[in-house]
């Protein structure tokens, strides 16, 4: 007898069951690998009676909050796949400056309300992407370099455990499983129902500053970009995108794109802050030129989306680096000469020099972030362009200091994305917490 929620489960093989697993993945590259049954939970009660069902029946155990794992990390053969998309509350407490959330919870979602009462978080910078992926994993999000990680501003969680248990960790209770819970990404071992977010105050201006160069400046922008990197305001978030094409300027050639947002106080400091755009030294032969205009949130999300078409086959990969220009310029180059169409695009995001950040799970950045997103239409292509991220990044690893979970490609390429004490501390904290490994671990590490 299956005591799993009735009505809400799905086994390989009744109808809905395809539907129920492709539809966890937003990434229309589905892999084939096929849970033995999807749990559609609406209710912590339901969390509680998969994980047993799991447990009696020899099962292992995943979970899809927004399903914007790159890799689909949540499917996993033989598996139960526990999908809490449903669980998306938010109760927003503005006196207090915090918020109680659902794993499901989109993070636009969360933003329109929060700014709907002038509060602010650092949410990611996507339509789609969900809180319970998105904490677990860092979170680079909305002004983090100011107010840091978003996993950061995690003030605690309520969990359920291995053995059904309904727990809330912070930094006094169950401290172990609060570090953990800050950085262990994909490979966290407990089911998160809600999320105590600390909040700030909506920033009063966002301006922002968008410049478009031909490729063939590659050399002199990355140059200066890595030249600079350390003295860009915090309040800058530098975003460098390379791509084939920039249809959200009409551009049909190949084309390095700064947009960069800048959160202040006032629009006068924020285009202050901006200014360093200007000290770009090709900065007369870029194709668009914009020093400063205002901008907010909505528009922001619309003109991100646009590298991240939805109906694309997907394939991630990354490297945090504190490499010289020189150093990088060989891989980029490879890169840019083999990136496939647009939406497929190379970012570079000036991130350190990094803060003291709290002891966490977390435990690796450095001064660049460099992403490879791979995008194609066609099953047919797979072949063709679904290892030009990994290829890539691999090419470059003896330049790397490690990777990001954010866009983890770890079931391809494993690679370190912890500090040697975080990985030790995260096994010791899983043999406490879920003994006999009911939850399936990261696809790879090294
Ligand atoms: C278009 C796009 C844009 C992105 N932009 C950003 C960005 O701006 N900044 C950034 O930092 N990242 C970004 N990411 C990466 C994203 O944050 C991660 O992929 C994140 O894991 C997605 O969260 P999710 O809940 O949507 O995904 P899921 O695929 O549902 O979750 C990923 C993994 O997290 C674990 N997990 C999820 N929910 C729970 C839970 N409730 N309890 C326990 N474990 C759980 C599972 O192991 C799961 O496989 C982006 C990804 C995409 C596809």
């Amino acid at each position: 007898m299956s005591a799993l929620p009735a009505g809400r489960h799905f086994f390989r093989g009744d109808d809905g069951y395809e539907a129920a697993r492709s539809g966890t993945v937003w990434n229309q590259r589905v892999p084939a690998r096929h849970p033995e049954v999807i749990v559609q939970a609406t209710e912590v009660d339901d969390i509680v009676k998969s994980l047993r069902y799991a447990k009696a029946n020899g099962r292992k155990v995943n979970i899809r909050s927004g399903g914007h794992s790159w890799a689909a990390n949540h499917l996993r053969d033989d598996a139960l796949l526990l999908d809490v998309s449903r669980i998306d509350h938010a109760e927003i407490d503005a006196e207090k400056g915090t918020a109680r959330v659902g794993p499901g919870k989109g993070g636009s979602i969360l933003m329109g309300e929060l700014e709907a009462q002038n509060l602010f978080f650092p949410a990611g910078h996507c339509k789609g992407v969900c809180l319970g992926g998105y904490l677990l994993q860092g979170g680079y999000g909305w002004n983090s370099r100011v107010w840091g990680l978003a996993c950061e501003n995690v003030i605690g969680l309520d969990v359920v455990t291995a053995d059904g248990e309904q727990i809330y960790c912070d930094a006094d209770n169950h401290p172990d499983l609060y570090w953990a819970a800050r950085g262990a990404g994909p490979g966290f071992f407990a089911v998160v129902t809600s999320f105590h977010l600390k909040l700030y105050p909506r920033p009063a201006a966002c301006g922002t500053a968008v410049y478009v160069y031909p490729i063939e400046l590659a050399d002199e922008i990355y140059t200066w970009a890595r030249n600079v990197s350390a003295e860009v305001d915090r309040r800058v978030e530098m975003q460098i995108v390379a791509s084939r094409s920039v249809p959200s300027m009409n551009l049909e050639t190949p084309a390095i794109t700064f947009a960069s947002p800048a959160f202040a106080d006032s629009e006068k400091e924020a285009e202050e802050v901006l200014k360093i755009f200007g000290t770009v030294p090709v900065v007369d032969k870029a194709l668009v030129n914009i020093p400063y205009m205002p901008t907010d949130m909505p528009t922001w999300y619309t003109a991100v989306m646009s590298n991240y078409l939805a109906d694309y086959r997907y394939a991630a990969d990354n490297m945090w680096t504190s490499a010289s220009a020189d150093d990088l310029l060989p891989g980029i180059h490879n890169i840019i000469d083999t990136i496939p169409d647009h939406p497929s695009h190379f970012l570079w995001l000036n991130w350190g020099p990094s803060p003291q950040r709290p002891d966490m799970a977390y435990s690796i950045e450095d001064e660049v972030y460099l992403a490879l997103y791979g995008a194609w239409k066609n099953e047919a292509d797979d072949g063709k362009y679904g290892d030009w991220a990994r290829s890539n990044m691999a090419a470059m690893s003896h330049l790397a200091t490690g990777i990001q979970l954010a866009d983890e490609n770890l079931g391809q390429r494993p690679a370190r994305f912890a500090s040697d004490d975080a990985m030790v501390r995260l096994d010791k904290t899983r043999a406490e917490y879920d003994p006999d490994g009911l939850f399936n671990s990261w696809m790879g590490r090294l």
